[in-house]
């Protein structure tokens, strides 16, 4: 027997409207490319929107056509969310970050129609421009006093293009399956793959992510998402926060320490949300300049590991507590969340510090299971790992234009992580598969070394990798960046880890490196390392 209630559908048009009409007066700030500050409302923002889907009508834009963005996290970007989905367009948000052929990849791959652009990348397109043929015109998000000279052709100007747009618009009913947006991984081997979000997913994963037990986002709540709209959809806060109506501080282009303290101390945060690099130079400026984040509640940390030395200095120094989330874009891309609970208001500090470091327990929605090589499913002991599987409404059914299956097994979809679940569901990620060190059958948490060493007061990144090992087949290798001023040696810092790791899990050698590459979402990219000191434990 079915149930009676009504077949609304869940569309992403709802949510602005939502807000429009329920939290009309909430802020929205943003830095902008144009080097001032701008605020308005979710009521301005929503009439934009309206007025950007019919002026992208006006430009011929139909339902499932591609609409790609290179843009911050700024006012117009939140618009583009809105208007470009709520129309029935795909928002495809472009990672500006990526190299130049994965870039002219995704944008054919995708067929995107129009490119909107913030200043800064204007360049960026120029000079693949005749690699991307397939594109109609640009839209650059500017007034028409700040439009640059560019070689870019058929170019508009965004606020000369939404002037002419329909403030009275109105949305269309769209099935909730629809495609919402698109957003490629960034593809550390092989090409890129796109992960096609619905209405309906974008929105229940928008919903679960609100919760005390998830990112805690409501209506008395400021929040300052670093993380960028350009890639995993800045964890989806661009959703969430027009359910609640909260206060949204975009930092723009300005994301070094000095920036975002500008934005801190006059906004007022109480959420953070960013992966650990952009702590480090927030954290790093703090101390320079003496002051105290007095503002921030909790700082949500995810896409990388949290070390405990960002755990703890959060904690003591600016009395903010840091809620460790894991995802992945093919997860929209919230998986788990490590919020605070009432057990943890009993633990001793130390012991809770410890659990901060495990990436937090699923959220309504989201199932997961570990499994042998085999695919038979592990213990939830908390000490046997294996791969990670999920499943759930915002998980990735298959790839955009993709027939690859590899990661598809029986209704799971494999994430590529290495990880321990605990008896309490707390998720725990010991690597990525192809990170993890195999030395002598047994298993390295290249992670865990890393985020250890980092703790020593002297090094500001420390990444590990596995190298080739005549006994061991392979073994640990520390690559460490230096405090500018720091006169630590290779001794020194093994010396560090010699109690706070398994003996054999120590790395054979410290190289000192001024500087360690990162994707372009600011992990470390580790394959041209592995590959440059393939040999280096070797005679
Ligand atoms: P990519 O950067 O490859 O496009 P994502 O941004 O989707 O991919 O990143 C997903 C991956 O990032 C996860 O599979 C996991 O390996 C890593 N990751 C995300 N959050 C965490 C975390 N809190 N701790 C450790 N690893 C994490």
């Amino acid at each position: 027997m079915q149930g009676n209630m009504m077949p609304s559908q869940l569309l992403i048009s709802g949510l602005i409207e939502h807000a429009e009409t329920t939290h009309p007066d909430a802020e929205i700030v943003s830095r902008r490319c144009e080097g001032d500050i701008h605020r308005y409302t979710y009521r301005d923002a929503a009439m934009r929107s309206r007025q950007l889907a019919s002026a992208l009508q006006g430009l011929g834009i139909l339902e499932g056509d591609r609409i790609a963005t290179l843009a911050w996290n700024n006012y117009r970007h939140f618009e583009l969310y809105y208007g470009v989905s709520g129309m029935g367009a795909v928002l495809h948000t472009v990672n500006p970050r990526l190299f130049s052929d994965q870039l002219e990849f995704i944008i054919n791959h995708a067929q995107d129609r129009w490119i909107f652009v913030d200043l800064t990348f204007v360049p960026l397109l120029e000079s693949i421009q005749h690699k991307i043929s397939g594109v109609e015109g640009f839209v650059i998000m500017t007034d028409p006093q700040h439009m640059p000279e560019t070689t870019l052709e058929n170019v508009l100007c965004y606020e000369t293009l939404i002037a002419n747009g329909d403030e009275g618009f109105e949305w269309p009913m769209l099935d909730e399956n629809q495609a919402a947006s698109l957003c490629y991984t960034s593809g550390t081997t092989g090409n890129p793959k796109g992960v096609l979000y619905s209405h309906r997913s974008t929105i229940i994963h928008a919903q679960a992510e609100i919760g005390q037990e998830a990112l805690g986002i409501s209506n008395t709540c400021c929040m300052l998402p670093v993380v960028p709209m350009f890639h995993v959809n800045a964890w989806g806060v661009p959703y969430s926060a027009a359910i609640t109506g909260a206060k949204l501080v975009f930092p723009g282009p300005g994301l070094d320490g000095k920036s975002l303290w500008e934005m801190i101390e006059v906004e007022q945060p109480d959420l953070l949300l960013g992966v650990p690099t952009v702590w480090l130079m927030l954290l790093d400026h703090m101390e320079h300049i003496g002051q105290q984040l007095t503002s921030v509640e909790n700082v949500v940390i995810g896409g990388a590991a949290a070390p405990l030395s960002m755990i703890k200095k959060f904690h003591y120094d600016h009395d903010a507590f840091v809620v460790h989330a894991w995802g992945m874009t093919e997860m929209s891309p919230v998986g788990t969340v490590n919020a605070h609970t009432p057990a943890m208001e009993k633990m001793p500090l130390e012991q809770r510090f410890a659990l901060q470091q495990k990436q937090g327990r699923p959220i309504y929605g989201v199932e997961m299971k570990i499994v042998d090589d085999q695919n038979n499913e592990l213990e939830k002991d908390g000490k046997v790992f294996g791969k990670l599987l999920v499943r759930g409404p915002w998980i990735v059914n298959q790839y955009y234009r993709d027939n690859d299956r590899s990661n598809f097994i029986d209704g799971w979809f494999d994430t590529g992580d290495v990880a321990t679940i605990d008896p309490q569901n707390y998720l725990h990620i010991v690597d990525r598969s192809k990170d993890v060190i195999k030395s002598g059958g047994e298993w390295i948490s290249s992670i865990d070394l890393e985020n250890t060493a980092v703790g020593h007061p002297d090094l500001q990144e420390c990444c590990v990798i596995g190298v080739a090992h005549d006994k061991w087949t392979e073994r640990p290798l520390l690559l460490a960046v230096k405090h500018s001023d720091a006169q630590v040696t290779e001794q020194q810092v093994l010396d560090y880890l010699n109690d706070k790791v398994a003996k054999w899990w120590i790395p054979d050698a410290v190289v000192f490196v001024e500087e360690l590459p990162h994707t372009a979402t600011g992990k470390l990219l580790k394959t041209g390392l592995r590959y440059e000191y393939q040999n280096y434990l070797l005679d």
